[in-house]
């Protein structure tokens, strides 16, 4: 099976030994580290950029508005090519890692109503095909669940070709959960009060214990 790539380690805390790659990072702010080795080759990523830019415009369509630009210290490798949002032209893998980043700032924001958010990816030296994402997070569960959603929502626009509602379904929940934390521990009243119905319901509760939203 194709996996394209996978989480290695998911980890919560400060890790300031970071903080210096991104003048916009909040001193000793708490931040969701992912470590993620890319599987496919690069012309698997490559092949299926623009649609994964596509289904992100339509579905995130802040994201654009992103500040992102050359001291974020991911796009220093591009030698000086002066950006102004996430969402640009293939130049290799990193890009993808570094839209996963700004999937997990867009849910700091929009599911922990963070007001500002800032993230930084990495590659290493070695192996070439392993990175480290780092964004700031307030709540570990939504930091933990921002991870799983970013990448398996990426792996899985690359994998169909479009986005799968039910990453739509989990993020109205994340969201309603969020809004109302103490209806958490009491979910079989949810269904009307959220507006789903309970066959798409289950399946969305489920998805958001896999990612770790609980
Ligand atoms: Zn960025």
């Amino acid at each position: 099976m194709d996996k394209i790539m996978r989480i290695i380690n998911a980890e919560f805390g400060t890790f300031s030994e970071v903080e210096h790659l991104n003048n916009r990072f909040i001193k000793n702010r708490t931040k969701q580290k992912l470590t993620i080795d890319a599987i496919s080759p690069r012309n698997k990523f490559q092949v299926a950029y623009q649609i994964l830019i596509r289904e992100l415009r339509r579905f995130f369509p802040t994201i654009e508005k992103h500040d992102c630009s050359l001291d974020d210290a991911s796009y220093l490798m591009h030698k000086g090519k002066t950006k102004s949002g996430p969402l640009h032209n293939f130049h290799d893998i990193i890009d993808v890692l570094h839209v996963i980043e700004h999937i997990m700032i867009e849910l700091q924001c929009s599911v922990s109503l963070m007001p500002i958010c800032s993230g930084i990816t990495c590659q290493y030296f070695e192996p070439r095909t392993r990175y480290d994402i780092f964004v700031e997070a307030v709540q570990k569960n939504v930091a933990a669940f921002s991870g799983y959603f970013a990448v398996n929502l990426v792996k899985s626009i690359i994998k169909h070709g479009k986005l799968q509602p039910k990453f739509q379904n989990m993020l109205v929940l994340a969201k309603f959960f969020s809004k109302n934390p103490s209806l958490a521990s009491s979910i079989k009243k949810i269904p009307k009060s959220a507006g789903f119905s309970l066959d798409v319901f289950g399946p969305a509760v489920s998805d958001l214990i896999r990612f770790q939203y609980f």
